[in-house]
């Protein structure tokens, strides 16, 4: 024993250090890494730490450069972060290139307002001036969103994201819209579409919303041509007789009776029964199976003087309206094919045709439904109209496919504006919303309208001016689905030397079309969820030809001319080419700044008429190109990416929107789909599962949540969501994942506090010499570590949160901290007990630190820079948790047998600490540490607490355990709680018999003398 004075005894205790702070202060601490980061360049760093692996690219989808971001476009980004770090930490150079979106009509509308606000009009504004203004608009909000983006901790190459403003991109644009056009894809002609009439445009399938919409309802009848051959012999097979007096009408309904002056036909289902009768001296042609709804909607039929009096007439069915119906005739649809009608009040005729279009449920209108959901709404609406639907060719999807198979003209009386031209009468000059009632009014002075009356119904909507929209032909732009490709299929290489056929291997050496290409590409893209190839396949089979021109100027310009002395249309791929590249060195404001002979390669002439003068083409491409380009702007022309993408990450409206635009693109260029799996995540709703938006002032601003909470807290959130649902946000549930926060980060710093001094390379211990219960802790680890890191490459984000989040409060904090606590801080500092804590210690945060990497990216960077190997700068320890990858499982056969017996004996200690328990309550203890707990276990039970003796008093956390057998084969085991005999020990706090025996320390146990001795010692040596 050392002659020196005894050490003072507080200062013996090993408690913990770490400059790993209690409080996180994200508020503060979040920048200060931020500027960190971008001083020793981390994405960089990252990406040279991944230099030759295997790549994986999540390409983005590039947010419109507007406004500032919201909780949505938070969500979206934060998920492609937690994508692309947790790949980079499974080992793959992950690159992450963000893009924006600059083009398109609100950045038009916000310049026009701006302009508008200093007096100017947007018409005496230059074009080129004006691009001017949209381009700084654009550029503006994307500095705001990278800085809001970078300021969530999101990683990629921020000084240099892709701009579908860019001129590269630009040029680039246009080159596939010439593509398009080589392939034979591309086409111009007079189609309805979607039209916005307040914004004066045609609209996207992506750019109509449905909202509820109250329309007229009308009932109209068309009375049969009699003056022809056909309709003659009709007359006679329904009435005996062509000199009949009565005269025939077809019954048509429609929600839109602004259509019915451009009328040219009326549809009938060929395989539907259809039914003439009488009603006040007129015949009615409508569907058998609708007659008993409409003759009592209606009013029609015969009218009973009373009920049950009159002698019913042979063949006549009785409605419950007391109307009784006399069917005339019964026939098919077929039986109508090509006859004639007339126009309800026009002097022209309508023809009937045939088509399998026609139900008796839903819309008569032309509207065409390309979301499933409303579909199927749809669907349950039951039956509806007349089974006779007016065809109005210039004004629906439907109308103007049957309407081409008959023959029709594309008749479109309505301006760009929505209102009548002076053609039609009656009604000229009035927009086709003012004209509704008149139209009306006017049927029913003529008496040629049965039935009016309101209905409410989904109907497409602006999704930017949220105006109801309308179907309008006009000349336009298209990209055929159903033309065959022009060229043969060839094979090509992707980046990485990988055979692009090998992701498609049995594609067909048949020219398809768009859209068989399409429906074969979505059986092999991987999609998560997994309905979403159903969805994927609907939209596909459902969307009509692809409308790209626009009739706006904030865009790519269409690169095609009309020649100025034949009119004819010039979109021919090497012209396109030229322009392109005209575009690459000038920004696509060159067309507006050149004429049309400056953009045309020299000595141009026209193929139909030799002329060499031209005029340019005024319409944008659709921005949905413009996007959908990105695959090859991007990805092919960035080195370090590759096509097609691995994953493309977007919120489910994007069905419609990106996902759709972008694999039309990636089969013109490739034949391929430009992705191999798509993710999809749900919207953000309030607690009660509203959806959030801005203007309704229901939204959680996520810059308000970043200044007050930190973005930690925003991931954490993002993380704990299952997204591919709806996720939910409040206040409340953001508490909840502070909550969470703060006692991930309290388990933490535990174990970072306790290993000040501790250098792994000299102390650790091997795992076969550690105490059991710290192998069994390590063990745990193992387990959680896999079950992350599989829940990660199944984008279950929300999963490996919850694995770790149990990790860390139940495992770790409530149990094995609990238990070792005592070793940590009496034992000597140097001791092999202590030596082994400390090991597992440092893979558990070693590993916490990569595991929550991914998600928590601040603090798991924290984390790192205060683990043992990190501060001392090892060799080959990244300065950066982000470019370490996923911890290896430590032992390669799980020990099963290990874990089996801590379940065990774990459960013995939930029964212990209960009794524990109860003896603080009725005051027999006061910490446990005053207790000696007496077990009694049948064979089994003995056998496990005898193979752990000596641990289970740290076990129970008490100062004494004694261990008996139970007598008499019981099986139930018996706890008892008593005080611990002894006096409580001024270091340990434990109770021992033995304090006082030991003259240099009299206020110890027996077990800090030892220990004592130790650091005495070690004190001495050093
Ligand atoms: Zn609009
Ligand atoms: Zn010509
Ligand atoms: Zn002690």
């Amino acid at each position: 024993m050392s002659t020196e004075t005894p050490l003072e005894l507080k200062k013996t205790v090993n408690l913990p250090k770490t400059a790993f702070a209690q409080k996180a202060n994200l508020g503060q601490s979040e920048p200060a890494r931020l500027k960190k980061w971008a001083e020793m360049g981390l994405y960089g760093v990252v990406r040279r730490a991944r230099e030759g692996r295997e790549r994986f690219v999540l390409h983005d989808g590039p947010p419109y450069a507007n406004s500032d971001i919201h909780l949505g476009t938070a969500l979206n980004k934060i998920l492609k972060d937690m994508v692309v770090k947790t790949r980079t930490m499974m080992g793959y150079d992950a690159p992450y290139v963000p893009g924006y979106d600059c083009h398109g009509l609100p950045i038009e509308q916000f310049v026009e307002r701006a302009l508008s606000a200093k007096g100017k009009n947007r018409a005496d504004v230059p074009v080129v001036s004006f691009r001017r203004a949209c381009r700084e608009h654009a550029a503006e909000a994307l500095k705001r969103q990278t800085r809001d983006f970078q300021r969530l901790g999101i990683l990629g190459l921020w000084e240099d994201p892709y701009l579908t403003m860019s001129n590269r991109y630009e040029a680039e644009t246009a080159r596939l819209f010439g593509r398009f056009v080589e392939r034979g894809y591309v086409y111009k002609g007079a189609r309805p579409v979607y039209w916005c009439i307040h914004d004066q445009t045609a609209l996207a399938e992506a750019e109509v919303e449905y909202r509820e919409h109250t329309s007229p309802s009308v009932y109209v009848k068309f009375p049969l041509d009699e003056n022809n051959l056909e309709g003659k012999a009709f007359k006679r097979q329904l009435l005996g007789n062509e000199e009949d007096p009565r005269r025939v009408f077809f019954l048509i309904w429609t929600t839109t009776p602004w259509t019915l002056p451009s009328n040219l036909g009326i549809a009938v289902n060929p395989n539907f029964d259809y039914t003439a009768f009488e009603s006040n001296g007129e015949v009615y042609i409508v569907a058998d199976e609708l007659l008993g709804d409409l003759t009592q909607k209606l009013g029609l039929g015969r009218k009973l003087s009373a009920p049950g009096e009159a002698e019913e007439p042979a063949g006549a069915e009785l409605s419950e309206t007391f109307s009784a119906v006399e069917t005339l005739a019964r026939f098919p649809g077929s039986r109508l094919d090509r006859m004639e009608a007339r126009h309800a009040w026009l002097d022209r005729p309508s023809l009937l045709m045939v088509g399998d279009h026609v139900t008796l449920g839903g819309e008569a209108d032309a509207e065409t439904e390309l979301d499933v959901s409303d579909a199927r709404d749809k669907k349950a609406t039951g039956k509806a109209g007349t089974g006779l639907v007016h065809t109005a060719p210039g004004h629906g999807h439907d109308d103007f496919v049957i309407g081409k198979a008959y023959g029709l003209d594309i008749y479109c009386p309505v301006d760009n504006a929505g209102r009548f031209t002076q053609e039609v009468e009656h009604f000229a000059g009035l927009s086709v919303f003012e004209a509704n009632p008149r139209i009306v009014e006017f049927m029913r002075e003529r008496g040629v309208l049965l039935h009016s009356e309101e209905y409410r119904h989904r109907y497409p909507h602006c999704w930017r001016c949220k105006n109801p929209v309308i179907f309008r032909a006009t000349p336009q732009w298209f990209i055929s689905l159903d033309a065959p490709a022009g060229d043969p299929r060839q094979f090509e290489q992707d980046d990485d030397g990988r055979d692009r056929s090998n992701f498609t291997d049995d594609v067909t050496s048949e020219p398809a079309s768009l859209r068989e290409g399409a429906l074969r590409e979505v059986e092999r893209v991987e999609w998560v969820p997994a309905w979403g190839e159903e969805r994927m396949r609907n939209m596909l089979k459902g969307r009509p030809d692809w409308c790209v021109s626009r009739q706006r100027v904030w865009g790519v310009p269409i690169p095609a001319f009309y020649c100025a002395g034949c009119q004819e249309a010039v979109a021919d791929k090497d012209v396109i080419n030229h322009v392109a590249d005209i575009f690459e060195r000038e920004s696509a404001d060159a067309w507006y700044t050149h004429e049309a002979g400056g953009l045309l390669p020299e000595g141009f002439k026209c193929r139909a008429c030799g002329g060499t003068e031209f005029t340019k083409e005024t319409d944008i491409l659709d921005v949905w190109f413009d996007s959908g380009s990105s695959s090859v702007a991007v990805l092919e022309k960035d080195g370090s990416l590759r096509w097609p993408a691995d994953v493309y990450l977007e919120g489910g409206d994007q069905y419609r929107g990106w996902f759709n635009s972008s694999l039309m693109v990636g089969l013109a260029a490739h034949d391929r789909a430009p992705y191999k799996a798509v993710v999809t995540h749900g919207w953000v709703v309030n607690s009660e599962g509203r959806k959030m938006s801005k203007s309704e002032g229901t939204g959680i601003s996520p810059n308000e949540v970043v200044k007050d909470s930190g973005a930690e807290i925003l991931r954490l959130w993002v993380a704990s969501s299952d997204f591919q649902e709806d996720v939910r946000c409040s206040d409340e549930i953001l508490q909840r994942a502070s909550d969470a926060y703060r006692k991930m980060r309290n388990t933490a710093r535990f174990a970072l506090g306790n290993l000040d001094g501790f250098d792994p390379a000299r102390d650790a211990v091997v795992l076969s010499e550690m105490h059991d219960i710290d192998r069994w802790a390590l063990a745990e680890l193992d387990q959680v570590t896999a079950r992350v890191v599989e829940a990660y490459k199944a984008y279950e984000f929300h999963s490996a949160y919850h694995a770790l989040y149990n990790f860390c409060t139940v495992t770790l904090s409530a149990r094995y901290f609990d238990i070792i606590k005592d070793r940590l801080y009496t034992a000597a500092p140097r001791s092999r007990e202590r030596r082994s804590a400390q090991t597992a210690l440092n893979h558990i945060a070693d590993a916490l630190a990569r595991l929550l990497a991914p998600v928590l990216v601040f603090t798991a960077d924290e984390i790192w820079e205060n683990l043992p190997e990190v501060r001392q700068g090892r060799e080959g320890v990244p300065p950066s948790v982000h470019a370490a990858e996923f911890p290896v499982v430590l032992s390669a056969e799980r020990d099963e047998a290990l874990l089996g017996r801590w379940a065990q004996l774990f459960a013995v200690r939930e029964r212990v600490l209960r009794v524990l328990e109860e003896a603080r309550i009725a005051k027999q203890i006061g910490s446990s540490l005053e207790a000696h707990v007496l077990l009694e276990a049948d064979r089994k039970t003995f056998d496990l607490l005898e193979g752990h003796r000596g641990e289970l008093r740290y076990l129970f956390i008490v100062s004494e355990v004694s261990l008996a057998l139970a007598a008499g084969g019981e099986s139930e085991l018996r706890v008892q709680v008593r005080r611990a005999s002894g006096q409580k020990c001024e270091r340990c706090w434990n109770y021992s018999g033995r304090v006082g025996e030991f003259t240099r320390y009299p206020t110890v146990c027996e077990r800090c003398v030892e220990a004592l001795a130790e650091i005495e010692a070690e004190g001495a040596a050093a």
